[in-house]
């Protein structure tokens, strides 16, 4: 997958902005504040349709514009096709070569990225919820289907959460019925959801793992394990999830409630990491924290080309001056040939220049 320019209106702080001919390793250079995140923020929008750094559309369109429109004309291995994306405060609008496209998931994974940037750190140290957000973005990106079931679900939590803030006191058998209504549909789209997850982990370990040796040496193993709030963690069949599910609602029904939400499900999940059988997050050192992060973004490249049969984009901002020289020869070897790559930085003499020699060089100024 080739991006092969893009154009930005009222992006963030481009006004308009026309980048053309970009190769395959593409250096943005620039002061801090200059705008270099908001140009790979741009091309990450462009594939997923949202930020990797907000939820929060708005804060995409520069300051005092009501709608932003962002382009690009990408290769892939069956052809061109040319993307079209506007967000306004009314909501969003994506083309695929000029044709409209009804649902966002259809537009989603039209091009394919991975974004790593310093605050990755946070899928390793953080909290479940940033893990959980990895694992909807990435996911979302490979299997269009899965986001269906990721609205629905939250669409479901929010009603049975509701019920469940009002029944304290009620009539039980009434709330029952009415729970088993929500139980239903939140059972149906949670097994889709937690199945997905489950079999996307298995997959990106094995990269994960094999990429992380490479990188720490044959002495660390590196074990992704998924963190289920029903059933066991390997367990994948969809009839067998369906029956814990419900089983592990109706144990929680009298605490969920006594405290008026949902105690289990999907959201409640996490993703583990351990290196030689201990947690990363609690007994790893700073440098093998880092480290997991960065094979498990490699990872995703792999596991990408697997699924779809194509590389993804790179997208590297900020991260590259943060590696030792080793590193950085490691990861520009490891994907120079085959991985379309954009690298922000703040000056070329930070970056190992010398496996850089080739790359298209940038430098971003104030929005230009
Ligand atoms: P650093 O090296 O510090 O990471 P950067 O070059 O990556 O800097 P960006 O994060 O891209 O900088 O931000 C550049 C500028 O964009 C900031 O000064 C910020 O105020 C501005 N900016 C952010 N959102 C908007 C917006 N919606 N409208 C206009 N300007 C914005
Ligand atoms: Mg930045």
């Amino acid at each position: 997958m080739f991006v092969n320019n893009i154009v930005l209106q009222q992006y963030r702080n481009y006004e308009q902005l026309e980048l053309n001919e970009f190769g395959p390793v593409n250096l943005l250079i620039g002061q801090n504040a200059q705008g270099k995140t908001n140009l790979v923020e741009a091309i990450f929008v462009l594939a997923l349709t949202k930020s990797h750094r907000t939820s929060r559309d708005k804060e995409l369109i520069s300051f005092g514009a009501t709608s932003t429109h962002l382009a690009a004309d990408v290769d892939k291995k069956y052809g061109k096709i040319r993307l079209d994306l506007a967000l306004s405060t009314q909501g969003k609008k994506a083309k695929i070569n000029g044709l409209e496209q009804r649902k966002l998931s259809d537009f989603i994974g039209s091009l394919n990225v991975v974004m790593f940037a310093p605050e990755d750190l946070e899928i390793v140290k953080g909290t479940p919820g940033v893990r959980r957000r990895f694992l909807d973005m990435e996911i979302g990106q490979v299997a269009p289907g899965y986001l269906y079931h990721l609205q629905q679900y939250q669409k479901v939590l929010v009603q049975r959460n509701n019920l469940l803030k009002q029944a304290w006191g009620k009539d039980m058998a009434s709330v029952q019925l009415m729970l088993e209504v929500w139980n239903e549909q939140l059972v149906e789209h949670g097994v889709k959801i937690v199945k997905k997850r489950k079999q996307f982990i298995t997959k990106l370990q094995k990269w994960a793992q094999a990429i992380h040796e490479g990188i720490a040496g044959g002495t660390e193993e590196l074990k992704l394990t998924y963190v289920p709030s029903f059933s066991e963690p390997e367990e994948e069949d969809e009839a067998v999830l369906l029956e814990r599910f419900m089983i592990k609602l109706s144990q929680m029904r009298e605490q969920e409630i006594r405290r008026g939400m949902t105690l289990a499900g999907p959201h409640r999940d996490d993703l583990a990491f351990a290196i030689n059988g201990r947690e990363v997050h609690t007994y790893g050192s700073q440098g093998q924290q880092r480290t997991t992060a960065l094979s498990l973004k490699l990872a995703e490249i792999e596991l990408i080309h697997e699924e779809i049969g194509e590389y993804p984009v790179l997208l590297l901002d900020d991260v590259l001056s943060e590696l030792d020289p080793y590193r950085q020869t490691q990861l520009i070897e490891t994907f120079q040939s085959k991985v379309q790559t954009f690298i922000t930085a703040t000056g070329v003499e930070t970056l190992n220049a010398e496996r850089l020699k080739d790359a298209n060089i940038y430098h971003v100024h104030d929005g230009h």
